[in-house]
């Protein structure tokens, strides 16, 4: 049987006194198409960056592919939350892309090459944006602003692909688009996305994950009112998993 892509055991992150993941535990398949939901502060980002090693752990560990954090060589894209970026800054849409092909220590000066420029242009082409590749981002709709930084993180050629809040700032159209090249990618590689919204991409995910400072729910992508409850601290309306939606009982 293969190696699970991620095994999260016991993980605590803390930044100071204040605990933003406790005692997680869990294990994403390969091929998994994973949303993880939860609260804005219950710990989604933190996690991310755990898995990508950008926090230490206060304890635990994160297996990637059967090898340790730290010390494995498994290609991990990331998508960070679009609303951190400046899309102010004077760059077009295939330099942003091409940064996704820097190693790691970048010298000054740094040339691509031909192999760079070449699978940047794919990746654009992939996410459905090559007639953008001149534009300068601050001339981007929020949704074509996220398929570039979809396309930066598929320019490393990722085995996993961790998306944070990837349909946040974009409009309805958008967020289907986004959606449906998840899904395509998803035959190539694990996907990993979190956001706040319960209803972001519930159909299109395997499994589903509900974060708030513990893990309050995994497995498959139905939930219960009471999982609701407990991840919200409060009663919730409306839920989606899958199609079609269920509306939750009065309280
Ligand atoms: P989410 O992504 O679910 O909104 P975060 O992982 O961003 O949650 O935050 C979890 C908790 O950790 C929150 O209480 C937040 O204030 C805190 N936190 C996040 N990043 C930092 C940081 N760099 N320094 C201190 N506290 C942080």
């Amino acid at each position: 049987m293969n190696n699970p892509a991620l095994n999260i055991r016991n993980l605590t992150v803390s930044y100071g006194n204040n605990v933003a993941l406790s005692n997680i535990s869990f294990s994403v398949d390969d091929g998994d198409f994973l949303g993880i939901i939860g609260p804005n502060g219950g710990g989604k980002s933190t996690l991310l960056k755990a898995i990508l090693n950008l926090v230490p752990a206060c304890s635990g560990e994160v297996f990637v592919y059967g090898q340790k954090n730290g010390s494995h060589d498994v290609k991990i894209g990331y998508v960070p939350q679009f609303a951190l970026m400046d899309k102010q800054f004077p760059i077009t849409v295939i330099e942003v892309v091409l940064t996704g092909r820097l190693p790691k220590k970048p010298t000054p000066f740094h040339k691509y090459s031909e192999q760079d420029i070449y699978v940047a242009e794919k990746v654009l082409n992939n996410v459905g944006i090559p007639h953008l590749a001149q534009r300068k981002i601050s001339d981007l709709s929020g949704g074509e602003f996220q398929k570039v930084l979809i396309a930066r993180a598929l320019a490393q050629k990722p085995k996993i692909l961790l998306l944070d809040e990837p349909t946040a700032s974009v409009d309805t159209a958008s967020r289907r688009q986004i959606f449906s090249l998840l899904d395509k990618l998803n035959s190539k590689m694990t996907i990993i996305f979190v956001t706040h919204d319960l209803l972001a991409g519930s159909s299109h995910v395997k499994s589903l994950a509900c974060l708030n400072n513990t893990l309050v729910y995994h497995g498959e992508p139905e939930l219960t009112d009471s999982v609701v409850q407990r991840l919200y601290d409060c009663p919730v309306d409306l839920i989606a998993h899958g199609v079609p939606h269920r509306v939750l009982g009065k309280h």
